[in-house]
């Protein structure tokens, strides 16, 4: 890919070639999904508007659509997600700073270094799905058992979980390879880190979850941890989620990422035995960049009826649905659109207030990560001995033939996740005996932090590369239960022809603001390197600290590790709560145990921004099993509603209304 040095623009650039050529060869028209075409969907009345096509909004739609009589449209600001860089597992970080990327940063974060962190977000088909680390990991139940005493009834582990089984589509390593759920024909196969256990896991959904590519790294990285006193852990989905293995990956069999849309959106393709036929209609808009909800109060009683977008041409439009309304926008993009709309803690500059929620953007949590990079040995195959021309091409053409080789790594393959006195016992019981220790975990069950290996010279998401080809690892912890969190909302400005307002979402995760969660990194920094030293022993790996190197920030000045920590973490993609669920008797809920937003009717908010607590897993997982619950309830309260959908004043009206 490169000529002489690593060169990031040089990478992209490349990359979008690739995707011309991939997008020539591989284009088939996706039956209703296109730009909104004004003399034909004007016709239509759909039963419900999905805000957003991404993780949740790909499952709720198609689920809804299996009903043969529901139509359903979804309302999406981003393009196809049919590009190289969403489809080969490796390239996703290309697709930062793109147009397929939100390109959210934050507000200085006054406690971490008063710096402006990066925040992407996917504004494409499948959302973030499309554009993730592919990690499928659910977390502890006692976090799911913690959102039903937060005032949840039915969000119980036990209830729950049917949920994550139903949409997965888990392929079993030891079937035949030609067997529909078996493993990936010619994938190199690593048995015994492909244990798992067949009760925790669904095998009928669309959603393909496969152990997939592994680089000899993360097998070492696997074998020191145990050495430093991790156990190993048959499945993370399985009865505990501690300790060291392989993550679990939603990837096709053939290499290809199993994003929501590609698994729900295109299921007449992809899901084993799915059919298009017999289901309702799901119309996908691409380019509709939502602006407001549209309300009407009807004998006192205030409820949702349609959306108000901009479309790809620029044009404002509304269109109206004849049963509810559903934000699937993300922890970012839901809050954004409900607080555009009127609904919020106090009215915005130049917004007529509808609704009084003290809760909208409030409650924003993420998983904050420190990394240290090391160079490894030159034999070391990782993804940095990858990038040169000739390496490139070898790597391309296997992925393109077999669906096998480094384009199918997904970055993250080996990962710890552990408690704080498992590896720092001392420095808990220091804490504790100062009466600092600040205990945010659902139980003894749930991890404070995770370590990932990740294959190559990773710094600050990948922007900025390493100056040769040689081998590099970097391993990265990541803080689970922060005790920080922050804001999400809007500023507001008039447009240019004065006619409207301009609204731009203002990220605040409050990162660090409690001082725990710093010291926690600072442990988490340290066992980095003890897991680093064991790598270096290794003759296959080595592993010397190149950055930010023992020199500069050493290991016995806690301070100077806090320093680093403050200055260099990054967040690790997961922010939600930004609409979280709760009972009305807590003010700073959004969202009731079904998600209808509080004190408005047909108006659902289902993605990340619902979780009321941040789970101590990656959120991909947790917002798809949402989401599926979100669908039955819906199904559920219109077969039971007394009145037909017919009775609703919006049924029959055309599906744009008059602006
Ligand atoms: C780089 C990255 C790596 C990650 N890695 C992992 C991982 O390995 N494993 C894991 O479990 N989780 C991972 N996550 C987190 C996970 O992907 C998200 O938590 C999850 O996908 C969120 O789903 P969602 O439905 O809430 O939002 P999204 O999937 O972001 O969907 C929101 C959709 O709404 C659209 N939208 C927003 N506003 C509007 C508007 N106004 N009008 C129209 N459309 C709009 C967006 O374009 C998007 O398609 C990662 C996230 C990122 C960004």
């Amino acid at each position: 890919m490169f000529g002489s040095a690593p060169d990031r623009d040089a990478l992209k650039k490349s990359t979008e070639r690739i995707t011309k050529v991939s997008q020539i060869l591989k284009f088939r028209p996706q039956e209703g999904k296109a730009p909104w075409d004004h003399n034909k969907d004007t016709l239509v009345s759909y039963d419900y508007i999905v805000l957003g096509g991404g993780s949740a909004g790909s499952v709720v739609a198609s689920r809804l659509a299996e009903d043969p009589a529901v139509s359903v449209l979804v309302l999406e600001a981003g393009y196809s997600d049919d590009i190289f860089a969403s489809r080969a597992p490796s390239a996703y970080n290309i697709i930062f700073g793109s147009d397929a990327d939100w390109n959210y940063e934050t507000v200085p974060q006054t406690h971490a270094g008063n710096r402006t962190l990066m925040q992407p977000r996917g504004k494409i088909l499948g959302g973030c799905s499309s554009i993730n680390a592919m990690m499928y990991h659910r977390g502890p139940a006692s976090d799911y058992d913690e959102w039903e005493s937060l005032g949840n009834p039915g969000w119980s582990f036990n209830e729950c979980l049917p949920y994550f089984k139903k949409s997965e589509g888990f392929n079993d390593p030891n079937l035949p390879s030609d067997h529909p759920h078996g493993p990936l024909t010619n994938r190199i196969r690593f048995p015994e880190f492909e244990t798992f256990d067949p009760e925790a896991h669904g095998t009928e959904g669309p959603w393909q979850v496969t152990f997939h590519h592994l680089f000899q790294l993360s097998t070492r990285f696997i074998v020191a941890s145990q050495a430093e006193g991790i156990p190993f852990n048959k499945d993370f989905n399985g009865e505990s989620t501690l300790g060291v293995n392989r993550i679990q990956t939603f990837i096709q069999r053939d290499g290809v990422r199993s994003s929501l849309s590609r698994a729900f959106l295109r299921s007449e393709d992809v899901v084993p035995g799915g059919s298009k036929h017999g289901r309702g209609t799901v119309r996908v808009v691409f380019g509709a960049d939502a602006k407001r909800i549209l309300f009407q109060v009807k004998r006192g009683v205030k409820m949702a009826t349609g959306i108000e977008f901009v479309d790809h041409k620029n044009v404002r439009r509304r269109v109206m649905a004849t049963r509810e309304v559903l934000l699937c926008g993300g922890a970012f993009g839901s809050p954004q659109v409900l607080l555009a709309s009127g609904v919020g803690p106090s009215p915005q500059s130049s917004i007529p207030q509808f609704h009084t929620l003290a809760g909208v953007g409030a409650n924003l949590q993420d998983h904050l990560g420190i990394s240290a990079v090391f160079r490894a040995r030159d034999r070391l195959e990782t993804l940095n001995s990858q990038y040169n021309a000739f390496t490139s091409i070898k790597s391309l053409f296997s992925y393109v033939a077999s669906g096998t080789g480094p384009l199918t790594c997904q970055l993250g393959e080996g990962v710890i996740f552990v408690r704080l006195e498992d590896i720092a016992p001392e420095w808990v019981a220091q804490e504790k005996a100062n009466g600092t220790y600040q205990e945010r975990a659902s139980g003894p069950g749930s991890p404070h932090l995770e370590f990932i290996i990740l294959p190559g010279y990773v710094r600050r998401h990948g922007t900025i590369l390493a100056s040769d080809f040689k081998s590099y690892f970097t391993v990265t912890a990541l803080l689970l239960n922060p005790c920080s969190a922050g804001l999400f909302k809007i500023a507001t400005q008039p447009t240019k022809n004065g006619n409207g307002v301009d609204v731009k979402g203002v990220v605040d995760p409050n990162y660090l603001a409690e001082s725990f969660d710093a010291r926690a990194l600072v442990q988490g920094l340290k066992f980095i390197r003890r897991i680093a030293r064991r790598l270096n022993e290794d003759p296959e790996v080595g592993g010397r600290e190149v950055f930010p190197g023992e020199t500069d920030v050493p290991d016995r000045d806690d301070k100077v590790l806090e320093k680093y920590i403050r200055e260099y973490s990054e967040t690790y993609y997961h922010p939600v709560g930004t609409c979280k669920m709760g009972p009305a008797s807590d003010k700073m809920s959004v969202v009731d145990h079904r998600l209808n937003v509080h004190g408005i009717e047909r108006l659902r908010v289902i993605d990340a921004s619902v979780m009321p607590k941040l789970v101590a897993a990656h959120t991909c997982a947790p917002t798809v099993m949402i989401a599926e619950r979100a669908a039955d309830f819906i199904k559920e309260d219109w077969s039971t509603s007394s009145s037909s959908p017919s009775d609703y004043s919006t049924r029959g009206q055309t599906t744009e209304a008059k602006l």
